[in-house]
């Protein structure tokens, strides 16, 4: 049995890799299973799976949904979605829409800061898929604004800054809902994110997650300590929850973390998509 990589991201959203080439990548890799998770977008599930089903590479369609939440941030992961499914796509619609009201108006701010960009020139750098602010911050890195990427985020683009606009964000319930509805299982992604002060705070914000539809815990991904895995680990045990995993891989050239191995730390057995797996066949036939 090999192992796998349950977060990832492809060009669909701000990935470097098509889906094809994700998947050739995870295959040369030797990876036996891999989800794509494009941020608000399955748009790159369907060539994923006919590629990984030409070369022999298991391809689980999801995607990671950012929730309305503070003080930190919620990314909500979906895995074994039914991309076909009317209520998912027409709720992925709503969020793509009202993406594309937000992106002029940061080129607006933007323009008005005194920065020389166009909104075209933010769409092509987003090669054709979803558009969002890292590729305002290529656009600014590639036009000379800033000196590096994180400069963007930071003068410009990150929350608060000054050409910074809110974009709306479903709650964490109707995340949940849409995903469960179109067969999938959610799972709430690296919870080092959500600014929880101590497991307590956490294990009740879980557990209302759990009310609402939540069914695993990302609990080994890159950016978390070993008391953190831990800690998840001990949380999703606690609560009958499911353990996953994954690198949060968008191209080694923007973070240094490589499929399937993140930091060189990480090895993922297939026995958390057959529990997955489980869990799914489990509550579609309870419905
Ligand atoms: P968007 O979906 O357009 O709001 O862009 C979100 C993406 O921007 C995230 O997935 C990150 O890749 C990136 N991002 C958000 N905040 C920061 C930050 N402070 N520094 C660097 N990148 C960021
Ligand atoms: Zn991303
Ligand atoms: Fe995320
Ligand atoms: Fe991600």
């Amino acid at each position: 049995m090999g192992y796998v990589d349950l977060h990832l991201h492809t060009t669909a959203s701000d990935g470097v890799l098509s889906p094809s080439e994700l998947v050739r990548y995870a295959k040369a890799k030797g990876l036996q299973s891999v989800a794509i998770t494009d941020h608000d977008t399955i748009e790159g599930c369907e060539e994923g799976l006919s590629e990984g089903e030409r070369i022999g590479v298991e391809v689980i369609p999801g995607i990671e949904i950012s929730a309305e939440h503070s003080p930190g941030s919620m990314h909500i992961l979906g895995f074994f979605l039914d991309i076909h499914h009317p209520f998912l796509n027409e709720r992925l619609k709503y969020l793509q829409r009202a993406r594309a009201e937000r992106n002029p108006k940061m080129v607006e701010k933007l323009r008005r800061l005194g920065v020389d960009i166009t909104f075209e020139e933010v769409v092509k750098a987003s090669g054709g898929g979803q558009v969002g602010r890292p590729h305002f911050a290529n656009v600014l890195l590639e036009k000379k604004h800033v000196r590096s990427f994180q400069e963007a985020f930071d003068r410009f683009l990150k929350k608060g800054a000054p050409a910074y606009v809110d974009k709306f964000r479903f709650t964490s319930k109707e995340a949940l809902h849409f995903i469960n509805e179109a067969k999938g299982v959610g799972v709430v992604a690296h919870p080092n994110t959500l600014g929880m002060n101590g497991y307590w705070e956490l294990e009740k914000l879980v557990l209302r997650l759990v009310e609402e539809g939540l069914q695993g815990i990302e609990v080994y991904y890159p950016e978390h300590s070993a008391a953190d895995v831990a800690k998840y680990k001990t949380l999703a045990e606690r609560h009958g929850l499911l353990v996953t995993g994954g690198t949060d891989y968008h191209g080694m050239e923007k973070n240094g973390l490589d499929i399937g191995v993140g930091r060189g730390e990480m090895k993922l057995p297939y026995s958390i998509v057959e529990n997955l797996k489980t869990v799914r066949s489990r509550s579609l036939s309870g419905r």
